[in-house]
């Protein structure tokens, strides 16, 4: 089956309510509907669900969606039922959690076919009966979310995921998708062997997220900086990361102290409260989650406002995935570190007694935390630099150091001494070796290789050992050097680098940032979070919005479900901009389908609506339907008639009471316009009651008088029924 463009946009458009896809979503989902196996590596947030639901939803037979997250599969499932109205059966998952007779039904809608995405978890796929189960039913593709857990490289390992490929190959070959936001290429080739799909399509996005907002802080006086935020952004949702259950602990106390709604999260509390404080937080009860890294895997909360760490994390990995979570709906996330040189010392501790080798690789990750912490470089550069991602402009505008841009000075001659350096040594030596010998350290290592006698020795005394760290980083984020990734990083002098030596260009350097972990705090803090007001731009009715969140939060408990299902915050932001009082207008909101509108719509619109008379707003006038008088308001009526709008938002739309729109429509058909009005007709009356209907205008009445009809017809059938057929019966019959 081919399917178009067309299609393929109308499916986004009326049943998840977006206008444009994200990033590659399109190509992805063109490549599996035409059955191509498919690896898609995107960032958090970048939209990874909906290339493989969308296509779910098209095509014949069912989709199996393979996600490691148990706890997060209801969410999931929830939120595609969310957008329809009324079919519960459309979307499934299978895992440890359910009981008898919710496996009784869901095979059921399996085998009935209903069902177009069925969640697993890879334990349950693993078992024999579920095997058996889906042996008898059309897969139409295997999706394989958080691919990475295939690779004991990635951050989190599942040997049942190994086993995905021969289990597919038992229940029935069908195109796979594996998704990740792991991009180290040791993960990506793993994946790709282990699911036996080597000719994938592989889309790879930019790891950029250009919504998030960088900033590193000196660790002084920490907790009072973080509750001023907190107060400076009142109900928005975050989380702050804390490195050990004690500090979470203390940090929660302390803001609920202070009046602050929030909870703690970490291993050390029992599974039912930890649970209970991770639905209090999805649920808006609580603004605020602190917890230790365990929280966060995939939680798939959108509106996450913020993220703190008021600990440093422990790689820069780690701490992309926990900025990850702030701003997945495309709006702003402010990413906020607290460093201090002192906590590395102490993560350094923690290493003691363990294997030497991991007390390598730990050693290693820690310095790379220590140089993205001070650097005064472009914290967005640095960062996509990690993932093997150059980013091109000099100013991101969202990152502490753009917005206070460090000293900078042309580096060509430090780098040429840097270059010079490691070119002259035979083996190849780590950061801080080098910067040892150049500042003219007499370290321990140094001395091992005496290389306090090298000629290069002090050659850059003049600056610290710090400095010339500086410059090697900025060297490999400008590819003059490379690390060897199998020696944990051992720096080697690229072939640009030693074209740069024959013949250096022009390099703009950034002196690194002085974090003193004691010192007071400074204004430069209010300035940056004006600036940033700034740029949150918004331009929505803060008073209303605050107001749709409430409702939201209300209705979402009433349902069970969480907010975001109902509507995400974009949707929230345009109806407090837009001002929408039908469930038509409500669509023209981001991420509002007809069957979103349909189902959650009415109280907001009601709710816009009373607010807009109390408050003596004047719409914008693009979606205002103002009453029109005389021949206008026909003409209104006929258009929206035609734009298969249903009476009743019609009459709410322009004012008209239902007797006004069913006089003013009998005016308009009886002057000859025709009007076709079966799709509201189909929906209001059972088709024999319009076909017997239909037969007394034809065949008994001798009039089309609407009084004869309802004194003939008026016991057996509603007079709306009556007016209704008859109006159709004068548009298709009498004219
Ligand atoms: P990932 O799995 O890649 O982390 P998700 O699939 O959870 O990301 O999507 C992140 C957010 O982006 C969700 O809130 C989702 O509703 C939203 N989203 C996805 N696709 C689009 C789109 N085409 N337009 C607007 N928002 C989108
Ligand atoms: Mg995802």
């Amino acid at each position: 089956m081919a399917f178009t463009s067309a299609d393929i946009r109308n499916t986004l458009k009326d049943f998840f309510g977006f206008d444009a896809f994200k990033g590659e979503q399109e190509e992805v989902i063109h490549s599996l509907l035409e059955g191509k196996d498919c690896f898609v590596l995107m960032p958090t947030g970048g939209g990874k669900s909906l290339c493989y639901q969308l296509p779910a939803l098209m095509l014949d037979g069912v989709a199996v969606v393979i996600s490691p997250l148990i706890a997060l599969m209801k969410n999931q499932v929830d939120a595609i039922r969310g957008f329809v109205s009324g079919n519960e059966s459309i979307a499934h998952f299978l895992n440890s959690s359910l009981n008898k007779a919710q496996i009784d039904e869901v095979k059921a809608d399996l085998l009935s076919a209903k069902t177009k995405i069925l969640y697993v978890a890879p334990e349950s796929l693993t078992k024999a009966e579920n095997v058996a189960l889906l042996r008898q039913v059309k897969v139409s593709f295997y999706a394989v979310d958080e691919a990475h857990c295939i690779s004991e490289w990635g951050h989190d390992f599942r040997p049942e995921y190994r086993r995905i490929r021969p289990i597919v190959d038992e229940i029935g070959k069908a195109p796979i998708i594996a998704l990740t936001a792991t991009a180290t290429p040791k993960v990506q080739s793993d994946i790709l062997k282990n699911l036996g799909i080597p000719d994938a399509l592989v889309f790879k996005s930019s790891f950029n997220r250009p919504n998030l907002y960088y900033e590193v802080k000196d660790k002084v006086d920490a907790e009072k900086d973080i509750i001023r935020y907190i107060r400076l952004h009142p109900g928005t949702s975050g989380i702050i990361y804390c490195l050990s259950r004690r500090k979470v602990e203390e940090m929660a106390q302390f803001l609920q102290i202070n009046g602050i709604r929030a909870l703690p999260y970490h291993a050390g509390l029992d599974a039912k409260t930890r649970a209970e404080n991770q639905d209090r937080f999805l649920m808006e009860d609580v603004d605020v989650i602190v917890a230790t890294i365990a929280f966060g895997m995939g939680i798939d909360k959108p509106d996450i406002r913020f993220v703190i760490h008021y600990d440093i994390p422990k790689s820069v990995e780690g701490y992309y995935q926990e900025t990850g979570r702030a701003g997945r709906d495309g709006l702003q996330g402010e990413c906020i570190t607290y460093y201090s040189y002192k906590d590395i010392q102490k993560l350094e501790k923690f290493m003691k007694g363990k294997p030497l080798a991991e007390q390598d690789i730990t050693r290693q990750l820690l310095d790379e935390v220590v140089s993205y912490a001070e650097s005064g470089q472009c914290r967005r550069k640095l960062l996509l630099g990690y993932f093997g991602e150059d980013y091109l402009k000099d100013n991101c505008g969202m990152c502490d150091n753009c917005l206070h841009p460090r000293t900078i000075f042309d580096g060509r001659a430090e780098m040429k001494l840097v270059i010079r350096l490691v070119l002259s040594l035979k083996e190849h030596f780590k950061i801080e070796h080098l910067a040892a010998i150049l500042a003219g350290s007499e370290t321990a290592l140094v001395k091992s290789y005496n290389h306090d006698k090298n000629k290069y020795f002090a050659a850059g005394a003049t600056h610290t050992e710090k400095f010339w760290a500086a410059v090697m980083h900025q060297g490999l984020i400008a590819h003059l050097l490379e690390k060897e990734i199998e020696t944990y990083g051992l720096i080697y002098v690229t072939d640009l680098g030693r074209m740069f030596l024959d013949d250096p260009w022009p390099l703009n350097m950034v002196e690194d940032r002085e974090f003193s972990g004691t010192g007071g705090g400074d204004d430069d803090e209010e300035e940056a979070a004006v600036s940033l007001a700034a740029l949150r731009g918004g331009g929505g009715d803060e008073q209303l919005l605050a107001l749709l969140k409430d409702l939201r939060k209300d209705m979402a408990h009433k349902l069970g479900l969480q907010p975001w299902i109902l509507f995400q915050d974009p949707a929230l932001d345009d109806m407090s901009i837009i001002y929408p009082i039908t469930i038509e207008e409500l669509k023209n909101c981001q991420g509002v389908g007809e069957g979103k509108a349909k189902k959650f719509g009415k109280p907001f619109v009601e709710l816009i609506a009373k607010y807009v008379e109390e408050n003596e707003i004047s719409r914008p006038s693009d979606y205002v339907v103002k009453t029109p008088a005389g021949s206008n308001r026909k003409s209104k009526i006929i258009s929206q008639i035609d734009r298969r709008i249903s009476f009743d938002e019609v009459a709410s739309a322009m004012d008209l009471s239902m007797e006004e729109l069913y006089e003013e429509i009998e005016s308009i058909v009886s002057s000859g316009t025709k009007l076709n009005l079966n799709y509201y007709i189909n929906q209001e009356i059972e088709p024999d009651v319009t076909e017997e209907l239909m037969d007394y205008f034809r065949n008994e009445a001798s009039s089309d008088s609407l009084e004869e009809a309802i004194s003939a017809l008026g016991n057996d059938y509603t007079e709306d029924e009556i007016r209704l057929v008859r109006l159709k019966f004068l548009c298709e019959v009498a004219s």
